[in-house]
């Protein structure tokens, strides 16, 4: 198999290319290293397989011979990213979709889209599945994300529907793990990087969120068996362990041997969803999907990794 992987030098997207290198297909990397670095995929250049390509998806595209696949993983996902740029991040969501399936459309590949929890906005339904229409706030500053996000799934739905491509979507809920940015601005690096340091463990709000981690290889594997389904409405995929911010503050205390960090407490952004987890039945029945990696393990191996960069 060939594959195009769009945002393949970011977090999720190079864990997305190795596994595809891995398993013996060729991988051509799309990235136009907004919020991706080439420091995800250096340990791949060398690979005859692998190829890289500097490109903004939102702009058209070219790429010669045989597609079977195309996953569309590119965009700022952290909400510190897409408050930076959020122009980018509805123009990736919209025009980079419509790029992206066009590719799909023309080498007659399977597309699959990384969508988002954030779907689901606000949610006032939990824990979440996917026939849950969402509790989003199209004018607040989460929008640009939610809605390009939502926009992406239905010009997917509607090339599934009116133009016959074979089309998966993917709704991540929070991930985590090595090549994450430490500076994202997302919960754990930021607890993590602050714990290293011994600086104060930022807590937006009173910490009585909540939130579910996935742990990387985990998603991986989701989306791997997803692509390869038959199944094209949205499959959520993350872990369906909830805990609050203030527990996940506690943890990496713990795990961070000596740290002198201790709590502050700073405004809740706004919008801020409240209580976040996935029902991931649909995962665990059409794709015998579960996640394996428990979040002390997930936690430990992430932390490693952030020692490495620091
Ligand atoms: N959060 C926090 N301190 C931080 C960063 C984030 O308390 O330094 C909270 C944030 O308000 C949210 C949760 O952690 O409730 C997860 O935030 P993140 O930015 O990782 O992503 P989200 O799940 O909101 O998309």
């Amino acid at each position: 198999m060939r594959a195009v992987i769009t945002g393949g030098a970011g977090f999720v997207g190079s864990h997305l290319c190795e596994r595809f290198l891995a398993e013996g297909h060729e991988v051509l990397c799309v990235d136009n290293l907004l919020t991706g670095s080439l420091r995800n995929i250096e340990h791949l250049a060398a690979n005859p397989r692998f190829r890289f390509m500097e490109h903004n998806i939102s702009e058209p595209v070219e790429v010669d011979g045989a597609v079977d696949a195309v996953l569309h993983f590119a965009s700022p996902a952290s909400p510190a990213d897409y408050l930076a740029h959020p122009i980018p991040t509805l123009k990736v969501g919209s025009l980079g979709t419509h790029n992206a399936l066009g590719l799909a459309k023309a080498k007659e590949a399977r597309f699959l889209l990384a969508s988002t929890s954030e779907i689901y906005g606000d949610p006032e339904v939990h824990p979440q599945r996917e026939d849950y229409w969402g509790h989003v706030n199209s004018i607040g500053p989460r929008g640009c994300y939610d809605e390009a996000k939502r926009f992406a799934e239905a010009i997917t739905m509607a090339y599934h529907r009116f133009h016959g491509v074979k089309t998966r979507i993917v709704r991540i809920f929070n991930t985590y793990g090595p090549r994450m940015r430490l500076n994202d601005g997302r919960v754990l690096p930021n607890f993590m990087h602050q714990a290293l340091r011994g600086e104060p463990i930022t807590i937006y709000g009173k910490g009585e969120q909540t939130r579910s981690f996935c742990f990387v290889s985990d998603l991986v594997e989701g989306i791997y068996r997803l692509l390869l389904s038959d199944y094209s409405l949205p499959v959520n995929i993350g872990n369906p362990t909830e805990i609050t911010v203030s527990q996940l503050a506690r943890e990496i205390i713990d795990l961070v041997e000596g740290t002198k960090s201790t709590v502050v407490y700073h405004d809740l952004p706004e919008d801020d969803p409240k209580r976040r987890k996935p029902d991931i039945t649909k995962a665990q029945t059409l794709l015998g999907w579960n996640p394996t990696v428990d979040r002390a393990d997930g936690l430990r191996r992430t932390l490693e990794y952030f020692r490495t960069v620091l």
